[in-house]
Formats: structure tokens, C-alpha cells, sequence
């Protein structure tokens, strides 16, 4: 296999980032653009709703309904708190405001190197990933980010301009079709993610082709189904292994 064939679909939140960063709603709910109760109520969602997310005996109809619900109740807070475009854009702009998963920096500077596309499919919000990556020097001509963009009318935030995508429904996003031009002439996929949902990441019909990495996190109870789930798992290693990976399929 030459790295060539090969592109990568990735999660971001806590795959590209590290287990203990903010995500990239966290930017925001933890920022101090919102006065100190909307933080502690971001916070109460986060406490109830995370350990849903990550609990693999929940039904995924179930856990949809949850995720959806926390991703309203967050952005309505970020509405009724009348975040603006340049408060937002600052804020994401900081190199500190995530923090990278170990080899992260390398991963991402080898496959621009290779020019291996990598598709950042992400429950989170676009534009403070993009913000991010540029601030870090991350946001190289082969990375597409596919995730919510948040809809701003007079410069304040209104929403998103896109159909919600949350953590359950990866599989209903229509990749737009200059991702899809890109990819449609390779062979193999290399996914990434640390939810046993991010597998719907994977285009229709492209099973078979796709090679999975998952990251447990330290979520030590769901392993037996992460061991199902992905091809390999990692706890929270760094990037360093899955670099060899790519390294291994060059000719
Ligand atoms: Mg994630």
C-alpha cells in the first residue's frame, strides 16, 4: 500500500487533542465570556451528559437523544449570553486554548509532508478548530474540517449554519463534494477516533478498506468493546504508533 492511496478520517475532540483538553465546545463553556452561572450550568450539562456519552450499555438511540439535547442547551446558552464572531475568534485563537495529544503536531506535519488527505469529522465546532489549528501552525492544505459552523448574524452567534452534528449522527454527514472528488481515487482509510460511534465516520461501502484505531481514554470498563470496535486500541498513547502505522504502509 503507498501512502498515496491512503486517506485519514479522523475525530478531534480527545483523539487530536488530549484526554484532559478542553474540547472545542469547551472552549467556550469554560471561557469567561460567559458570566460565572452560565459556566457553572455548561458545567452541570457537562457532569450529566459526558458519562452518557461514553457509556457503551446505552442504547444509540437513546444516546442521540441525549447528545442532541446537550449540544441545544449549550449552544442556546452561547446565544442567550450573545457571544460575538470576534470574542468567539479570539478566544479559539489562543495556542493553549486545547491541548494536543502527544504527536499530534508530528502526525498531522507527516501527512502534509505525504500529502495524505486528512478529513476532521467533528461533533465540535469548526470554527474554533480551525482557529486552533491555525494559531498552532496546524492548518495545512491537506486538512478538511466537516463539523458545525456556527451562524453569525450582525457578528453575534445565532446557531449553526449546518444541520447539528453530535457524537451519534457522524453517519448522516454528507461530505461535501470537493472532499468527496479527493477521495474518491483512494484506496485505503486509516480512522481515528475515541468514541465507538466514530466507526459511522466511515463513507458507505468503505468498510472493508478501512483500517481503525480507537483511543480508550482511560475509559477502562469499555475495552472489551473498543477491542470489538476498532482494529487497534490505544489508552491514551501518543501518536507515535499510529505515525509507525503510516510509516509501515509506504512503499
Ligand atoms: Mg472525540
Amino acid at each position: 500500500m503507498e501512502l498515496k492511496k491512503l486517506f485519514i478520517i479522523t475525530d478531534f475532540d480527545h483523539t487530536i487533542t488530549d484526554k484532559d483538553s478542553n474540547s472545542s465546545w469547551g472552549v467556550l463553556e469554560s471561557s469567561t465570556l460567559l458570566s460565572k452561572e452560565s459556566r457553572k450550568e455548561c458545567e452541570k450539562y457537562k457532569n450529566y451528559y459526558m458519562p452518557i456519552e461514553k457509556d457503551c450499555t446505552i442504547s444509540e438511540e437513546e444516546k442521540s437523544k441525549y447528545m442532541k439535547q446537550w449540544l441545544e442547551k449549550n449552544l442556546n446558552i452561547f446565544i442567550k449570553s450573545k457571544l460575538t464572531e470576534k470574542e468567539i475568534d479570539r478566544v479559539s485563537s489562543k495556542k493553549d486554548c486545547m491541548k494536543l495529544r502527544k504527536g499530534s503536531k508530528e502526525f498531522l506535519k507527516f501527512t502534509n509532508k505525504y500529502q495524505i488527505p486528512v478529513i476532521i469529522i467533528s461533533a465540535g465546532i469548526s470554527n474554533i478548530i480551525e482557529n486552533f489549528l491555525k494559531t498552532n501552525d496546524l492548518l495545512f492544505n491537506n486538512i478538511y474540517i466537516v463539523s458545525n459552523i456556527i451562524k453569525y448574524k450582525e457578528g453575534y452567534i445565532k446557531g449553526f449554519r449546518n444541520e447539528a452534528i453530535h457524537s451519534l449522527n457522524k453517519n448522516e454527514i454528507k461530505l461535501p463534494s470537493k472532499i468527496e472528488e479527493i477521495i474518491k481515487e483512494k484506496e485505503k482509510i486509516v480512522l481515528l477516533g475515541d468514541n465507538v460511534e466514530d466507526i459511522y465516520m466511515i463513507p458507505k461501502g468503505r468498510e472493508n478498506n478501512t483500517f481503525k484505531i480507537g483511543f480508550l481514554n482511560g475509559h477502562k470498563n469499555n475495552r472489551k468493546k473498543y477491542n470489538e470496535t476498532f482494529d487497534i486500541v490505544y489508552d491514551d498513547e501518543s501518536f507515535t504508533n499510529v505515525i509507525d502505522i503510516l510509516k509501515n504502509t509506504h512503499d
